[in-house]
């Protein structure tokens, strides 16, 4: 079931189904109303002033939403969008050519922005403060420094780890925002709209049941509706009913709060080996061989949020809702 798992939470990859259903404007975002009401209002004001809006740093885990946002933002201003995500700026110069391409106020989005170089965090500095590229061509007694004036821009920046931010990169996005887990009213309407979309028949308590395990993200949520649906064809049944939506997530190993093996597996070592804790990242990253990012990213704060686990001073605790919980599902 890990593979299986971790197909449905890469981002990352070529997915038809994702690039259709995403929301372009803010009004057909679904949840996480208090944020978007602040970024509409950032919005307007920018736009009716005629000026690049300041930057945005969205964070949260994976799969809320904070490229769709990125991509509302942009639309929502009229200007152009471009993309990149930290891992691929490894030189100054791929930075530099991403800056000296954009027009007045359009938007930049850097994903994964926790993982860029110093020496790229540097240049990004003057760029993002006084929209002035400043950077050393060359090496040696031969090295030169070039200054360079950018067009006013808007970087949205998105992390699943404020944490490992460093400040002087943080305290240059003038907005900060956390996405949250959608409850579950929140994520029937992502379900609904999606079928909605793609042409697929779901009664309202199919989505409403798929929507409980979807682990309050979008993505899964939009992942375990095209699994239903396959479900759906080959049981022989025009729509996804509830009976459909139970057998998808019975055969997916998914149980009514939204955990899958992966997360079972790593409650039940904790339990098994470490009376429940507390213990370290490292050693349960080794117990269960995931790595610790994975573990941190993606595993524990859905966990956490659901009052499965905690995290301490001396390490992570398994908690008795958590105890409970195994045994009601005889996991
Ligand atoms: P992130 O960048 O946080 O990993 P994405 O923006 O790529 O997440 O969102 C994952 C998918 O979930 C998108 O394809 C989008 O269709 C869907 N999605 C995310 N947030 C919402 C939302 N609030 N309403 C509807 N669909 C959403």
């Amino acid at each position: 079931m890990a593979e299986c798992r971790s197909k449905i939470l890469d981002g990352s990859g070529i997915d038809e189904i994702a690039a259709t259903v995403r929301p372009k404007q803010l009004d057909d975002f679904v949840g996480q109303d208090s944020l978007k009401e602040n970024l509409s209002v950032f919005v307007r004001a920018a736009k009716s002033r005629l000026e690049a809006m300041d930057h945005v740093l969205f964070s949260g885990p994976p799969g809320l939403g904070k490229t769709t946002l990125a991509n509302i933002v942009a639309n929502e201003l009229g200007v152009g969008f471009r993309s990149t995500s930290a891992p691929m700026l490894t030189k100054q110069g791929d930075l530099a050519a991403i800056l000296t391409g954009l027009e007045a106020r359009d938007v930049l989005f850097i994903d994964e922005i926790h993982r860029l170089s110093p020496a790229i965090e540097e240049v990004l500095y003057s760029a993002m403060e006084d929209f002035k590229l400043d950077i050393m061509i060359g090496e040696g007694p031969t090295a030169k420094s070039i200054k360079i004036d950018l067009p006013p821009f808007t970087l949205v920046g998105a992390t699943t780890r404020t944490g490992l931010l460093s400040g002087p990169l943080r305290d240059r996005f003038g907005i900060d925002l956390r996405l949250n887990f959608y409850d579950e009213g929140a994520l029937t309407r992502i379900i609904s709209r999606s079928a909605g979309i793609l042409g697929y028949d779901i009664s309202i308590d199919a989505a409403g049941r798929l929507a409980v395990s979807a682990r309050g993200t979008p993505r899964i949520a939009n992942r375990i509706l095209k699994r239903a649906r396959d479900f759906a064809t080959v049981m022989g049944r025009p729509d996804i009913s509830p009976e459909v939506a139970e057998t998808t997530l019975a055969r997916l190993d998914i149980d009514a709060r939204g955990l899958d093996e992966m997360d079972k597996k790593y409650m039940r070592a904790i339990i098994k080996h470490y009376a429940g804790g507390p213990v370290g990242i490292e050693t349960i990253s080794a117990l269960i061989a995931e790595p610790v990012d994975t573990i941190e990213d993606i595993i524990e704060p859905y966990l956490m949020q659901q009052g499965f686990m905690q995290r301490t001073p001396r390490g992570r605790v398994i908690t008795d809702a958590a105890r409970k919980h195994l045994g009601e599902t005889n996991a």
